[in-house]
């Protein structure tokens, strides 16, 4: 019922033209399967280069950050009517990179999840807890936090058309996964929380990813899981070969 989405975030990598030989390679091996939706969140410069060369193809745009206001004196920053304005559907929210070396609290994240809503794109919100959180059995209350806090304010159909992405911090770039029963037990818990704030009907259709070291020989197994309908994938993002992979596996 549930769409699978793969997404590739690319962080602070890949020059213009590295961006585009990526997406021309992965573009002309896309495989045939019309049942997963894939997207790529390059860095801010080469949204515009890769929506050109991605015309036509099924190869999404996602951002990797966006700021709370539609315009105004926020140097550097880069707003959601700009970001709808090179072609992204999808805008990662609350990354923990983001959440951690920027300081970015559960309001912000709010803030950016509403000016996405409003430009026509699609959060991605990004929850999930630390090591020591979850070593003090506190993994559910920093995820319900984050939850209540990053989806206040937010109508039914608004959830409806977000998309939550469980990333434990400690499985970030470390090479360590969650197990898919872990995993499990966290999405399980944060679709019945959606469940409770916008209704059943809605949390059977939001897309709950799962993010963290995720690879080619792991993703099948977490996303046989029944409420993990899709990955985020950093590391795994970078390169055409396992990128494919993850689309394909
Ligand atoms: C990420 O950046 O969202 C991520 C999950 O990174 P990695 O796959 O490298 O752990």
């Amino acid at each position: 019922m549930r769409r699978a989405l793969i997404i590739g975030n690319w962080k602070m990598h890949k020059t213009v033209a590295e961006a585009v030989a990526f997406a021309r390679a992965l573009s002309a091996r896309f495989p045939e399967r019309a049942e997963r939706d894939v997207a790529i969140a390059p860095p801010f410069t080469a949204l515009h280069p890769l929506r050109e060369v991605l015309r036509g193809s099924p190869i999404a745009l996602c951002a990797q950050d966006v700021h709370g206001e539609d315009e105004g004196p926020y140097t550097g920053e880069v707003s959601a009517p700009m970001l709808a304005d090179v072609g992204c559907l999808y805008g990662l929210v609350g990354h923990s990179e983001r959440r951690r070396l920027f300081g970015e609290s559960n309001e912000e994240v709010n803030r950016k999840a509403r000016a996405l809503l409003r430009a026509g794109i699609r959060p991605v919100v990004c929850v999930g807890e630390a090591l020591e959180e979850r070593e003090a059995d506190q993994t559910f209350s920093v995820i319900r936090r984050q939850l209540k806090e990053g989806l206040n304010n937010l109508s039914a159909d608004d959830i409806r058309r977000t998309i939550v992405a469980y990333e434990p911090v400690w499985a970030i770039g470390t090479g360590k996964t969650a197990s898919p029963a872990q995993a499990q037990e966290v999405h399980d818990f944060i679709r019945q929380f959606i469940g409770h704030r916008a209704g059943k009907e809605t949390a059977a259709e939001v897309r709950i990813l799962y993010g963290g070291s995720v690879n080619p020989e792991n993703a099948a197994s977490l996303m046989a899981q029944r409420d993990i309908d899709g990955v985020l994938a950093g590391g795994a993002s970078l390169e055409v070969d396992s990128f494919r992979k993850l689309i394909d596996h």
